[in-house]
């Protein structure tokens, strides 16, 4: 029978081969109970986290709970209702002035996620007879906003300042352009080259928003992200930003120091048309913000953190993404998709949790185990890890493949 829902008869059939070899599904993971934030229950048996976001350990801050708890029982525990009627409560001001303070900018708009964020600026930014330039690599979010708006889409190759500059010069010198670039890309974990491409977008009159979702928290002098360390903060017209990763909670963000930027509240629909972050929300935020601008030490051990796996994989014979560890993101390039879910699997029984990456999350044809580091890590759960590595590997062949 043809349906609706026939467009997805390939994708059942794959799913359907990969779990008849009896393998758990990659994409149905329980956490039963997260003891804290590098250790959760999975099936009963204690697990490393090692596939989160929780780069700076910030879900377990006790200034943080405490915030979240007091507001809670203070205001409640929702809105009901969007920004701009019902929905904008003290702890939402606190929030984007945190913001505001973190980067140093004049203004900050919260939306209920990161993806939201993207979804709103980059739709309500660009309209008819502009032009939005994007990174290939861009993150879903932003190539979602590009539907929903009514701008030109053009994308240049994945961090190439020269395609970038040959399809800026062919564009028409008086249309309003909009390039999108991301601080870090999180399939990878590569870095974006912000000095060149900022540069060049500036020389063709555009105006620029960098998404540092990966990259806030421990790139820069204050941990605003990969425009900062780059140098390029005054050239950068808009900074998106989430609070699912570094900050710990849930929600996303942009700030900018363009004079008109206030009206975009009444015009930015994913903004004005859906409700308001809940108030404990938006206090564990403000909270885990202002303690993330004093952050140095996480900062640092997660640096550490991140060489340790990274030259610890690579010495075990592991092919990785980045050749040195350009973020907490350590990418292990996997040969297909049976050895990703094998792999994948072991790790799992081994009590290691990682990403499963495949298109079209990644670029066609690559295949990943995705880790991602949190400052609050230790040295034991490393070596732990890199030990299950080497275990899992031998477990499916993964070398002697490789070797044939
Ligand atoms: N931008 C990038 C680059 C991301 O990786 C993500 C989430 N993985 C988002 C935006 C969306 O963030 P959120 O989880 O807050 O929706």
């Amino acid at each position: 029978m043809s349906d609706l829902f026939s467009k997805f008869d390939a994708l059942i059939a794959e799913r359907a081969g990969v779990l008849s070899t009896g393998i758990r599904d990659p994409f149905a993971i329980v956490m039963e109970e997260v003891l804290s934030p590098t250790v959760a229950m999975i099936q009963g048996r204690e697990t490393i986290l090692l596939g989160t976001y929780n780069y700076m350990g910030m879900t377990f801050d006790p200034d943080v709970i405490a915030a979240g708890q007091d507001a809670l029982a203070r205001f409640g525990a929702g809105t009901t209702g969007s920004r701009v009627l019902n929905g904008t409560y003290q702890g939402h001001k606190e929030c984007e002035d945190a913001l505001i303070a973190f980067y140093g900018m004049e203004h900050a708009m919260v939306f209920s996620t990161g993806y939201q964020a993207n979804l709103g600026m980059v739709s309500t930014l660009a309209g008819k007879g502009d032009y939005i330039i994007l990174d290939a690599d861009s993150h879903a979010s932003i190539y979602d906003g590009c539907y929903l708006g009514n701008a030109d889409i053009v994308r240049f190759k994945h961090n190439s300042a020269e395609d970038l500059e040959k399809r800026l010069r062919r564009l028409p010198a008086e249309a309003h352009k909009l390039v999108i670039l991301e601080g870090v890309y999180s399939m990878l974990g590569d870095v974006a080259p912000l000095k060149e491409l900022v540069a060049i977008a500036k020389a063709h009159g555009c105006m620029v928003l960098v998404d540092e979702a990966h990259g806030m928290g421990f790139f820069g002098e204050h941990g605003r992200g990969v425009y900062e360390a780059a140098g390029v903060a005054d050239d950068v017209d808009f900074v998106v930003g989430t609070f699912s990763k570094s900050v710990g909670t849930v929600g996303g963000f942009c700030v900018s120091n363009h004079p008109k930027f206030e009206i975009l509240r009444l015009v930015c629909r994913p903004y004005t048309f859906t409700a308001s972050l809940p108030p404990a929300v938006v206090a564990c935020a403000a909270t885990s913000i202002r303690k993330l601008m004093h952050a140095g030490d996480k900062r640092e051990r997660l640096w550490a953190m991140t060489r340790t796996l990274h030259g610890g994989l690579k010495a075990r014979g592991f092919r990785l993404a980045t050749e040195t560890p350009e973020s907490a993101i350590v990418s292990v390039l996997m040969p297909d998709q049976e050895t990703t879910v094998r792999m994948w699997a072991a790790m799992i029984e081994l009590g290691v949790y990682v990403n499963m990456s495949r298109p079209p999350a990644t670029p066609a044809g690559v295949f990943l185990l995705r880790c991602s580091l949190c400052a609050e890590h230790s040295a034991e759960q490393l070596a732990t890890v890199l030990d299950r590595f080497a275990m899992a590997a031998e477990h499916v062949g993964l070398f002697r493949q490789a070797a044939e």
